[in-house]
């Protein structure tokens, strides 16, 4: 009686299932999260409710458990969850299914033989919303919210190593706003801000959704171009250049409108790492910007 109370008051899914897979025990809380009282689902197989839970790891799992005594762990960064409850919306990151951590184990009566199997559910759905959200401030840039410095050379190396293992063409796109201090001088550090802001953006939407545009520093960007050879990459720069000429920038009554200047370069087999290809990029915006800026280089 006291058991039962504890049973159906915890902040947690339980299941008790007999050598049969077939339900015996099914707290509160998963009459709640599923929508099923208890007398409904009490002694029909757990796979008449939930035919997904049907596949070799459940089973297996189960098997152990009543063969070996064994516990086993369904982890939630691995399976997500075991029984499917849709979520309501926490916040803008949303899961469509609340995200559990799950084990069972084995129940034993009197002279020691196993006799049901439990399965306990744990909701882990703050927790992995949190755990998103810390992932995406670590790689965002706080003021433009495109991709970080730190990001871009992690995604670089990796682009890197995959490139020089299986061959393919990739290039990269080093840009920096021309006389950016100026723009700060004259009409504030707000401004500045408001500007990048509005470069980054519409930078962003003139890439595919397999490209990388990342804040490298202050007012200089770097765009990562996968299967992109050096022709294409140039016609991406000039693109950026372009469009950027052509923006008007509102800001406190002011119009005001800036260049760019951009340096080209593609991967090539035989260099060195990824910072090879980055100083060849930055090579040709050096030379962009001496050459005259509001223009693109490559470097070959
Ligand atoms: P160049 O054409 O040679 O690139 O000249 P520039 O004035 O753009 O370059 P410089 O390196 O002399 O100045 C860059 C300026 O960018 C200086 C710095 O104050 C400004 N800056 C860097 N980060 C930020 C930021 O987050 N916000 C604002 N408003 N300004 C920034
Ligand atoms: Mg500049
Ligand atoms: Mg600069």
């Amino acid at each position: 009686m006291i058991l039962q109370q504890i049973f159906d008051a915890i902040n947690l899914g339980l299941v008790i299932l007999d050598r049969d897979l077939k339900i015996q025990e099914w707290n509160r809380w998963m009459e709640v999260h599923s929508g099923i009282e208890a007398d409904k689902i009490k002694n029909s197989s757990i796979f008449d409710t939930f035919p997904h839970l049907n596949n070799p790891k459940f089973t297996r799992s189960c098997k152990s458990v009543f063969t070996f005594g064994n516990f086993c762990f369904f982890s939630q960064k691995l399976h997500h969850y075991l029984f499917p409850f849709k979520t309501k919306s926490l916040s803008e990151i949303n899961f469509e299914y609340m995200q559990q951590s799950c084990a069972m184990g084995p129940l034993r009566d009197e002279n020691n033989n196993i006799k049901y199997l439990f399965i306990y559910v744990q909701d882990m759905t703050e927790v992995a919303i949190y755990e998103h959200k810390l992932v995406e401030i670590n790689m965002r840039d706080g003021l433009t919210g495109i991709y970080n410095r730190r990001f871009l050379e992690i995604k670089l190396k990796d682009e890197f190593n995959r490139y020089k293992r299986y061959g393919g063409v990739f290039s990269i796109i080093m840009f920096d706003i021309d006389y950016f201090k100026k723009v700060n001088d004259t009409y504030g550090h707000q401004c500045g801000d408001f500007i990048l802001k509005s470069v980054s953006s519409r930078a962003s939407s003139l890439i595919r959704n397999v490209d990388y545009l990342a804040r490298y520093g202050g007012e200089e960007f770097c765009c990562v171009l996968p299967e992109t050879g050096i022709h294409a990459a140039l016609a991406v720069a000039e693109r950026f250049r372009t469009a950027i000429l052509q923006q008007e920038n509102n800001f406190d009554n002011n119009v005001i409108k800036v260049t760019i200047s951009l340096g080209v370069a593609e991967f090539q087999k035989d260099m060195e790492s990824d910072s090879t290809l980055l100083k060849k990029a930055d090579e040709a915006l050096y030379k962009a910007k001496k050459e005259g800026r509001n223009m693109v280089v490559v470097m070959q």
